[in-house]
């Protein structure tokens, strides 16, 4: 997998070195000297994972670049490695609570490194799948606000559930004392039941179950496949640290656990998964229902708008011309009051399916609301549209609909109205317009017919 680096170091030295790592590795890198140029090279460049240095000499430090990084949007999703000569305890604390996702001490171990960069990196691959495809929902118009409350707020604390998978009983006590003021915590001694936690902790150093085997159960199981895990190790064990993170552990911590570490890298773990739930909630929720309108399977209002202006803005810039054709059912409101509003459904859907099948792929049939739809046609001019029109036109009044309850299939007849886009200057609105204004008088004319108006009449 080939990604963007960027290394912040204020010696060159160090820079060389991490450079020819990660080039030797075919990452591309970036570099910075300064927090301040890592924070703006950040939000310039977007890189994938950022290696960052703590102490730098004037302005700010790694740590508050990480904090800056962080609480910016634009940036606040891409992974932080912090890197520093000082292994105590209050630098490590500190580096977490700035919101890196890890820390690594100078001299820094190769292997270590790169499972720490793969492992990130795997994981900003779906963030930015997860991103990519909310741009396009908010390019839609289907999702309007950004995130809110952001869930990678660093001041924000989540409560959460979190399963402990660990067989010590002197560590239990003491993770669910870090982690019980804030999150429920709950023992599972084998990994079997999972409910809907935030987070799992899992020792690999339990005498009475494989925790290798946990990790990778739950990284492959549906349910918890998108879980985060933290995995316990000894701190003198290297080999099974990178295993556990080969498996699919996204942070590990070693013991002896120090109980702040403990909390601040599960909040850590979880800030990310809230991200992560959010959009994809946000995605599920909004691209397959918010563009469709419920009653009929096609399009609704909403999608219009979001893809007509576009396609418009296309046209107007020498691209290819959009039209649109508005149709009304006629008399439909008397047919509703004849027959009920359960067969006026079954005469709207069965119109829909006509619709569909009339219209090519590429246009999109919209349905307004009541008895109201568009139908938009890309890269088609006037008079394209007018055929298309009355090609459906004759479809619908040729063969009587069928409705539940009604022994006698009903005729249905549409008067539809035609309109291109005619020029740079002309607008969304004004095509519309006169596709509503074709379509009142397709009605006045005696309705069952079709009127085009393929560009704006001379003033
Ligand atoms: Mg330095």
């Amino acid at each position: 997998m080939s990604a963007r680096i960027l290394i912040v170091d204020d010696l060159e030295a160090n820079r060389r070195l991490l450079e020819a790592k990660l080039t030797g590795e075919y990452y591309d890198v970036l570099m910075a000297q300064r927090g301040e140029e890592a924070v703006q090279t950040a939000k310039r460049e977007r890189p994938d994972l950022i290696l960052l240095d703590v102490m730098m000499p004037g302005g700010i430090d790694g740590y508050e670049a990480c904090r800056r990084i962080k609480a910016q949007p634009e940036t606040g999703h891409i992974p932080v490695i912090i890197l520093t000569t000082l292994d105590d305890r209050d630098n490590k604390l500190r580096g977490l609570k700035a919101g890196a996702e890890e820390f690594l001490t100078k001299p820094i171990d190769d292997v270590q490194l790169m499972a720490r960069v793969k492992n990130l990196l795997t994981l900003k691959v779906v963030i930015d799948e997860l991103r990519a495809r909310e741009a396009n929902g908010k390019r839609l118009g289907v999702i309007e606000e950004d995130l809110h409350p952001d869930p990678l707020d660093q001041h924000r604390v989540f409560s959460g559930n979190v399963l402990l998978i660990d067989d010590n009983q002197n560590q239990i006590k003491r993770i669910e004392a870090a982690l019980g003021v804030e999150h429920r915590v709950t023992l599972l001694n084998g990994g079997e039941n999972v409910g809907a936690p935030d987070l799992a902790i899992v020792s690999v150093t339990a005498k009475s179950f494989d925790g290798f085997r946990v990790i990778a159960r739950m990284r492959s199981g549906e349910p918890t496949r998108h879980l985060p895990i933290l995995a316990i190790v000894d701190s003198d064990d290297r080999q099974r640290a990178l295993r556990a993170l080969e498996l699919g552990a996204h942070d590990i911590i070693v013991r002896p656990l120090d109980e702040e570490e403990v909390l601040a890298r599960a909040r850590t773990l979880m800030r990310r998964k809230r991200y992560m739930d959010a959009l994809r909630a946000r995605l599920d929720q909004s691209l397959e229902l918010a563009i469709t309108d419920q009653l009929t399977g096609l399009y609704n209002r909403r999608f219009l708008h979001g893809q007509l202006g576009p396609l418009v803005q296309r046209a107007q810039c020498g691209g290819d011309t959009v039209s649109v054709m508005t149709i009304d059912i006629d008399h439909f409101k008397h047919l509703n009051d004849s027959f009920g509003h359960d067969v006026g459904d079954a005469v709207l859907r069965e119109f829909a399916v006509r619709l569909a099948s009339n219209v090519r792929p590429s246009d999109f049939a919209c349905r307004m609301g009541g008895e109201e739809f568009v139908v938009i046609m890309p890269r088609t001019g006037g008079d394209i549209a007018c055929l298309a029109a009355e090609r459906l036109r004759r479809q619908i009044c040729a063969s009587p609909f069928s409705a539940p309850g009604v022994q006698h299939p009903i005729d249905v007849t549409v008067s539809i109205g035609v309109a291109c886009l005619a020029g740079p200057d002309d607008a969304v609105d004004a095509v519309l317009k006169r596709a509503d204004e074709a379509l009142y008088e397709a009605k006045r004319a005696g309705r069952n017919r079709v009127v085009g108006k393929a560009a704006p009449e001379a003033a």
